[in-house]
């Protein structure tokens, strides 16, 4: 049976529907009727859309449409063939997440478009308005005058407020590993999503998209009215192939009136469907450690030789360390045969074949005898049609080897290389992946995957990803700046789990001065800092593992730096999945702090973090049980931490706590500070 469930489903007979004076408009509320989005033909039958949250436009009159390639532009000249409205209410269980349930709670505008020529070709278009916001999608039926689809242009528009502010990365076919940039949205030249807004009046709002089925990826471009709709295209330049029926992705904007609302939004997850899964009980989520990071440093190597990572003694070493702290998962990267022909062969590697020293049947059992689980490392260098021959031989042999978990890995660019990353063609690739890992049981971490749009409801075994700038940078680049972990989770975060891979103790690096052999070499592209490239305090790391949200989660350092360390008893505690979230505080690129509850558990914990800035934070614990007494664990900040000149040094106390406690936090610069409350 299935975990999700639907409560009190139906459709109520509210009448939300209005009719105004000008013509062919029509408006929806949302539940709380705080948002309306109107609908309208303009004079040239042109559809276009307003979203207002009270007095406030927070979109502007949007177009609708698409042009295609093989028929005549679908975007004007449409009459209004008939409106429908309805409303949905469902409370839902995500088999993992960052809550226990889920309300689903939004009414439905649905508009028949009907071309007034000849061809009177159709259009649905569905909108559907949340407390917390907007999705709204296309259908293109099945109709006598379009049957194959090439479309050239979906002519969407989003007309946010242009003295905006605005938190994006740049709209990328190939990578999502960027910093983001804070402008005003008159600023954006292309954008990938999410997008995040602060209007001037201070509303928050997130452009992304959900639910994204063999479409293409869609970024954003700005124009002189606001941002448009430009989707990643085939190497023809179409955008997207398809046939009737269609229906697009659903475009969402979320609306917060505090930063914090966004990160606690399900607009998303609400927006996909159902989970497909029957039996999960094999959807473990867990923490990893791993055969990474000492590579990603340079004193080891992906290849054979005399430095190289994945042999059957280190890999046995880090199984030792996860049994020893209760880290259930150990991750071998570099395991297989093919990585030294890495940029010279589109047929590598081999998913089936270790490397010599790297015996993965030994491996395996001395694993499985220590309750560690083993992760495999997919890393296809982009070569997609080679790893899909692989597909099920390699699933077939992971389940008969007794693995159940793979990291992805899609560094570089792609093969064939005239197809994007981004482009309809790998979201096809991503999908049946996700599907013959469902079906074999396969749990997926995927690094440089395609944009999450919340399928993890449909397929709960996608347990978390990386698209984002991580913690690999700070090894080789000048590392990423300290507000950064204060903006992703209001922009990427939104999107779904981040496989960001904090927790580095070691942050001055003093590892490398053990390895006279380094294979990095500083690179033009991204040019290594001589100082710490992780740019946070050892409190931040840890807080970090609260705040980014993810049911696979990695304490990436070495082993030795970990071992007898105070601080780590926190990574020890802190849960991956949970029954509840809540914002405390949040300003976007400033700090935010999260508290939540620890799956089937009493116990919380909370991450606190900031940027450049050091700061003070009190924070009530009123989420806390009424008559209870807790412990609470803080490892802080010590008073002269510092994210660059003194990054190491914190302070662990303990104190009692019911829900009448307010606590004052202390933030060094670019620090952090992480609590586990425990019932007395
Ligand atoms: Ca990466």
């Amino acid at each position: 049976m299935s975990i999700w469930k639907t409560i009190g489903m139906g459709l109520f007979a509210i009448i939300l529907f209005s009719c105004t004076n000008q013509q062919n408009e029509v408006s929806l509320f949302s539940p709380d009727k705080a948002n309306k989005v109107s609908f309208k033909l303009d004079a040239d039958g042109v559809p276009r859309y307003t979203l207002t949250r009270g007095d406030e436009t927070l979109v502007a009159s949007s177009k609708l449409g698409f042009v295609f390639e093989n028929n005549d532009a679908f975007n004007q000249n449409f009459s209004v063939e008939s409106t429908s409205t309805s409303s949905f209410n469902e409370v839902w269980e995500p088999v993992i997440g960052e809550r226990n349930s889920i309300e689903n709670s939004y009414n439905e505008l649905q508009v028949a478009l009907k071309e007034k020529n000849e061809k009177e070709r159709l259009l649905l278009v569905t909108f559907r308005l949340f407390n917390d916001g907007l999705g709204f999608r296309y259908e293109i039926p099945e109709q006598e005058n379009i049957n194959e689809i090439a479309i050239l242009s979906e002519e969407t528009e989003f007309n946010i407020q242009k003295d905006a502010q605005a938190w994006w990365i740049p709209g990328d076919y190939d990578s999502y590993e960027n910093i983001y940039n804070e402008t005003l949205v008159s600023a954006i030249d292309s954008a990938n999503t999410p997008v995040t807004f602060e209007t001037q009046a201070g509303t928050f709002l997130s452009v992304h998209e959900a639910n994204l089925t063999d479409y293409s990826d869609m970024t954003l471009k700005g124009s002189d009215k606001g941002l448009y709709c430009n989707l990643v295209p085939w190497p023809d330049g179409v955008k997207v192939k398809s046939k009737t029926p269609m229906q697009s992705p659903w475009r969402t904007i979320q609306i917060g009136e505090k930063a914090g609302d966004l990160i606690e939004s399900s607009l998303i997850l609400n927006l996909n469907e159902p989970n497909k899964i029957e039996d999960t009980s094999w959807i473990k989520p867990m923490k990893y450690m791993g055969v990474w990071w000492t590579v990603h440093l340079g004193f080891e190597t992906f290849e054979v030789g005399e430095h190289q990572a994945a042999v059957t003694h280190k890999a046995k070493k880090v199984i030792d360390a996860a049994a020893k702290f209760g880290i259930e998962g150990v991750l071998v990267e570099g395991w297989n045969k093919g990585w030294d022909l890495r940029g010279k062969s589109n047929e590598i590697p081999n998913f089936l074949e270790a490397e010599e020293n790297y015996d993965i049947e030994e491996v395996v059992a001395y694993a499985k005898s220590k309750g560690v689980e083993l992760i495999i490392h997919h890393e296809t260098f982009g070569n997609i049609a080679h790893y899909e021959k692989y597909l099920e031989p390699s699933f077939q042999w992971m389940k008969e080897l007794g693995v159940n978990s793979i990291k992805g890995g899609y560094a570089g660019s792609i093969n064939p290389p005239e197809q994007y990353k981004h482009g309809q063609w790998m979201v096809r690739h991503y999908r049946k992946l996700m599907e013959l890992a469902a079906q074999y049981g396969i749990m997926m971490d995927i690094h440089e995957p395609i944009k999450q749009t919340g399928l993890r409801r449909t397929y709960p075994n996608l347990m978390t990803v990386e698209g984002v700038r991580g913690m690999e940078f700070a090894a080789w680049s000048s590392g990423n700046p300290p507000s950064h972990t204060v903006t992703i989770p209001f922009t990427r975060g939104l999107a779904g789990p981040i496989d960001y891979n904090a927790g580095i103790f070691d942050i001055k690096f003093e590892s490398l001065n053990n390895h006279k052999f380094n294979w990095r070499k500083p690179k033009k592209k991204y040019p290594r800092n001589p100082g710490p490239c992780v740019k946070t305090t050892l409190a931040k790391q840890l807080a970090l593992h609260v705040v980014l949200f993810s049911p696979m989660q990695m304490s990436p350092d070495l082993p030795e730096n970990y071992d007898g360390h105070p601080a780590f008893k926190f990574l020890q505690d802190v849960d991956v999945v949970w029954d509840d979230t809540k914002v405390l505080n949040a300003e976007i690129g400033d700090y935010l702090t999260i508290a939540r509850k620890s799956k089937d558990s009493e116990e919380w914990y909370i991450g606190s973090i900031t940027n450049e800035e050091k700061r003070e934070l009190n924070i009530a614990l009123d989420f806390l049980n009424e008559g209870q007494k807790y412990e609470a664990t803080i490892y802080a900040d010590a008073g002269d931490a510092h994210w660059d000149s003194n990054p190491t040094a914190y302070q662990i106390s303990t104190v009692t706590v019911d829900k009448n406690e307010t606590l004052s936090l202390k933030l060094a610069a670019g620090g952090g500070q992480a609590i586990s409350i425990k019932p007395l």
